[in-house]
């Protein structure tokens, strides 16, 4: 089995909410029967990502990521031996400072280990090359006695090209997440400003599940990833704006009703609840619910 759980549906400055974030978790066999998943991997980890995982943990089905002693509670990052970062924006990496330090001199694994324990980094090829300079390297450029690397917190795995494609990895066994690139922000033009989405695939059955990530309304290329899914999580602005570097509800409620049907929205502002947008339930899957875990793959 393969879940999913927003640790927040927020957009990047939502307050009502934390940021969208999520939790992956594979199971061999399912949470009723296992306390603890076999495979765990952060998709994203915010400013507001550390804050929501500690609400998360105090779930009693999330207790296991509950760290002990040193940690005051807060989540043992060392349990989480992955994280994938989609794209360089703080409500998506915000929090990767927090995770690195604390996996090196906190974790269960560091400890147990007596050395510093180094989770996967994953992330396309291009977001990688820049994560280090433009986003990390100002806290994490220098420790005790030495200038500090990339590499001393944590086990850099790019995700390789295939072709023309953005290429995969593995999440737990059996199942693979297929990158692809988003019109998020363009300095000029399309794609030319590096960000992913994620497509689960179950290896068995063939069955897809569609994250977006975060991307402008992109029916041309997303089309045959909508059809081919079945379920989307999809980012959506809920006001329009010229410009905009998100699909806004009114460009997503142009898709056809077997699309919507199975589309869940995420990344929403503050106003998600007011009345104005109560037809969300009728006409798509409905908003995304933070902390609630979504089977993707039975
Ligand atoms: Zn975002
Ligand atoms: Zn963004």
């Amino acid at each position: 089995m393969l879940t999913l759980t927003f640790l927040g549906t927020g957009s990047a400055f939502a307050r009502r909410n934390f940021q969208s974030n999520a939790l992956i978790e594979a199971w061999a066999d399912s949470p009723a029967s296992q306390a603890v998943p076999d495979d765990i991997m952060l998709l994203d980890f915010g400013s507001t990502g550390p804050r929501a995982l500690f609400q998360l943990i105090q779930k009693q089905e999330f207790a296991y990521l509950q760290g002990q002693g040193r940690n005051h509670g807060r989540a043992d990052y060392g349990r989480i031996k992955k994280l994938f970062v989609t794209h360089l924006h703080a409500d998506h990496v915000g929090g990767v400072e927090e995770f690195a330090v604390l996996n090196r001199y906190a974790s269960s694994e560091s400890r147990e280990a007596s050395r510093a324990f180094q989770p996967a980094l994953i992330a396309a090829q291009d977001v990688m090359e820049r994560i280090w300079t433009n986003t990390l390297c100002g806290g994490l450029g220098a420790m005790n006695g030495r200038a500090a690397t990339i590499d001393d917190y944590f086990d850099v795995q790019p995700v390789s090209r295939v072709d023309d494609a953005c290429g995969s990895f593995e999440v737990g066994r059996g199942y693979t997440a297929s990158v692809f690139a988003t019109d998020h922000v363009r300095i000029k033009e399309k794609y030319d400003w590096p960000s992913y989405g994620l497509i689960f695939g179950d290896d068995r059955t063939g069955e897809t599940v569609l994250f977006s990530g975060d991307t402008r309304f992109d029916p041309q290329e997303m089309r045959p990833r909508f059809e081919n899914a079945t379920t989307i999580f999809h980012d959506v602005l809920l006001e329009s704006q010229e410009g905009a570097l998100h699909a806004s509800i009114e460009q997503l409620q142009t898709l056809p009703q077997d699309i919507r049907g199975k589309m869940t929205l995420y990344h929403y502002g503050d106003n998600w609840d007011d009345p104005s947008f109560d037809f969300v339930s009728r006409e798509f899957a409905g908003f995304a619910e933070p902390q609630r875990r979504y089977t993707l793959f039975a």
